[in-house]
């Protein structure tokens, strides 16, 4: 289950100080039971927080809705549980757009994530996968600095927006990966070209 739902009475507070939405898409294969469930689980807590907190699930999640998603949202959330994310290049996407990160320190995010200033961390990033203190952190990162900066100091919520472009999207992008493919890997040992 999400991460972000593991309390939603924390979370239905959270949103009462500071107005929240979420913003889920992705798609499960039709025979995919377990993708399912968890579409079914993200909607059945939609409904439950009613409307103390919009939730919106995007169906058919294809190439034209990421680049609305990852260039239009705030705060791009991933809670992965370690070690288990590969990459999370929607994050690298998202930065790119000078959208900032919210996630646990798994993939790309625990190498490029600088707290405050491109981002915010979920958990320890030495600590194994907990779910219980993840949760905790997420809400306290959420009501302390997350909600905080966006609506009382938009002027510094920009910086980390425009932090998150100039130190995450400058690396973390296809130019740099081939460039290290091709130094690290395909060129043979000794040739320059
Ligand atoms: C970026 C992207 C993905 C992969 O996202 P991850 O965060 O790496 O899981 C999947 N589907 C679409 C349409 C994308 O644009």
């Amino acid at each position: 289950m999400f991460l972000i739902f593991a309390d939603v009475e924390r979370l239905r507070a959270i949103a009462r100080a500071r107005p929240l939405q979420l913003v889920f898409a992705g798609k499960a294969h039709p025979r995919d039971e377990g993708g399912k469930e968890i579409i079914r689980r993200v909607v059945a807590a939609a409904r439950s927080l009613g409307d103390a907190l919009p939730v919106v699930y995007l169906e058919e999640h294809g190439v034209t809705l990421a680049k609305l998603l990852c260039s239009g949202v705030d705060v791009w959330l991933n809670t992965p549980r370690k070690p288990l994310e590969a990459s999370g290049t929607s994050g690298m996407k998202a930065a790119l757009n000078g959208v900032p990160s919210l996630s646990v320190l798994d993939g790309w995010w625990a190498e490029g994530h600088i707290e405050g200033v491109t981002g915010w961390s979920i958990g320890d990033a030495s600590a194994a996968s907990d779910d219980a203190a993840e949760a905790t952190d997420l809400y306290a990162k959420l009501e302390r600095f997350v909600a905080p900066l966006y609506y009382d100091r938009p002027f510094a919520f920009a910086e980390v927006m425009r932090s998150a472009v100039a130190l995450n999207g400058s690396f973390f992008n296809a130019q740099r990966m081939l460039e290290q493919y091709v130094q690290n890997a395909y060129r043979p040992t000794g040739r320059t070209r």
